[in-house]
């Protein structure tokens, strides 16, 4: 039986967190406790390949993908499966674990979800640095979803990270979103975008502001 409070007060958001609690369920995670992406990826048959292992990539544009490129990508699946079914899944190292934990989770929320790429193999030359490899094009190209499933996606995998019934707990208790953030290893920004979301946000700003910070 669902407790009082469990869930957030909007018909949306309350479905989003319902399949992001069936996540935590299968992941098998007490209610408070930090939900690990990359233990959870081999279930959705992600494979998580590090940046540096990805052959053929040109200096200049490691450089570019690392540096002036870095916020034009956060990450994704491959497009081709392996032979064995799994899809091979890149993060960018610049945004460093926290963000790359919420990257993750979205991924793995589409293939939880059953979401069908809309299109295959993009070549979008702005968001998709990637895909301009030569050779690689083909192998490389990001999945794409519409734009519902990719709202869906993201939402559900925050939900999943930082559970809305620990929330907001955490809020009521006068924690910060820093605080927040480091109990769940995520970042301070996700922690924010789910107070907004849950409508926490009048209570965790009057935490902040009237409350000294205590650990
Ligand atoms: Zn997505």
């Amino acid at each position: 039986m669902m407790e009082l409070f469990s869930l957030p007060p909007s018909d949306k958001r309350k479905q989003y967190e319902l399949r992001a609690l069936a996540l935590r369920d299968f992941a098998g995670v007490a209610s408070a406790e930090p939900l690990d992406p990359f233990a959870l990826a081999q279930f959705a048959k992600l494979l998580v390949v590090d940046f540096d292992q990805i052959k053929g990539l040109s200096e200049e544009s490691r450089e570019h993908l690392l540096g002036a490129g870095t916020e034009e990508w956060s990450g994704g699946a491959c497009s081709q499966p392996l032979p064995n079914g799994w899809r091979i899944v890149i993060l960018n190292p610049a945004h460093g674990t926290h963000r790359n934990r919420a990257t993750l989770m979205e991924e793995i929320s589409h293939v939880f979800l059953g979401h069908k790429p809309n299109r295959l193999a993009v070549v979008d030359e702005g968001r998709n640095p990637i895909v301009r490899e030569g050779a690689q094009r083909a192998k490389v190209a990001a999945r794409d979803y519409n734009k519902s499933d990719e709202e869906a996606a993201y939402a559900i995998g925050a939900a999943a990270l930082v559970p809305y019934a620990a929330l907001r707990q955490l809020v009521f208790g006068g924690r910060t979103a820093e605080q927040i953030a480091r109990r769940f290893h995520v970042s301070r920004q996700l922690v924010e975008y789910r107070i907004k979301v849950t409508h926490l946000w009048a209570i965790h700003k009057g935490a902040s502001t009237s409350r000294p910070q205590h650990v």
